[in-house]
């Protein structure tokens, strides 16, 4: 039988909004399939992991103090992540940890805290900490090959800049900086966003596209799910998007 095997980092820290839902979605779906999931968890100090093991690895969003406490201990785990993600270990990241894996996170006291550096973008906070992005957010994705809006929530001080592959286009609300057209990080084992929502409960089509890309990586060959059930999901949505952006 198919199986997904997740490492959630820093749970105990990183888990603004209720993000670590977005686990529960990603079990909910694997069983309703009959496909296995097994999620452990990592944080400070926990033993070193075999990061390459996993099929996917997840962070969640933070306020700066959380990010600086798990800062050092990130770095530890930098070679290991890294190499994750060369051999096409699936992450997705929200938020405080989307920041984390770029270059840094420049606090509004103009504080580094380093991130990893496996992608290339940066994200500065502006001095004022009454200058955040928040607020209800819909994001026009392409990323299972057709468009798709996206809806979530986003709360954040920190502007990423340098995104070279954006995860969708804004339609409402902010994104990666103030006003900017441009939302997110994306690569085809990469999904780094600033939606909170959680966002998998509320866009079930990110949920199905990390599944599938990670069972057809395991097993060689495109893998298609069954479908299920998401209409009160969809129903959900159309408020939102009937609302935001009619
Ligand atoms: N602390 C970061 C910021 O304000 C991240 C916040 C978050 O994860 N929601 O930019």
């Amino acid at each position: 039988m198919s199986k997904m095997k997740i490492l959630h980092m820093y749970a105990d820290m990183l888990d603004l909004y209720g993000d670590s839902g977005n686990m529960e979605i990603i079990k909910y779906r694997c069983t309703q399939r009959g496909i296995g999931c097994v999620v452990d968890t990592y944080s400070i100090d926990s033993p070193m992991p075999d990061f390459s093991a996993y099929d996917m690895i997840y962070i969640g969003g933070g306020a700066d103090l959380e990010q600086q406490h798990i800062a050092d201990d990130l770095l530890k785990c930098k070679e290991g992540i890294a190499a994750a993600h060369a051999s096409g270990v699936f992450m997705l990241l929200i938020c405080g940890g989307y920041q984390l894996m770029g270059k840094y996170y420049r606090d509004a006291d103009g504080n580094d805290i380093p991130g990893l550096g496996l992608f290339d973008y940066f994200t500065v906070a502006p001095s004022s900490r009454k200058k955040r992005c928040i607020g209800n957010i819909v994001v026009r994705t392409t990323f299972t090959g057709k468009p798709v809006d996206v809806v979530g929530f986003e709360n954040h001080g920190g502007q990423t800049q340098g995104v070279k592959s954006p995860f969708g286009e804004v339609r409402f609300g902010n994104g990666n900086c103030s006003k900017s057209q441009y939302e997110g990080f994306f690569q085809k084992n990469v999904i780094a966003t600033y939606l909170h929502g959680p966002c998998l409960a509320k866009n079930p089509e990110i949920s199905d596209y990390i599944i599938s890309y990670c069972l057809s990586r395991n097993e060689g060959s495109p893998v298609k799910l069954a479908p299920l059930n998401d209409k009160l999901e969809h129903d959900c949505r159309k408020v939102m998007l009937d609302r935001l952006v009619k």
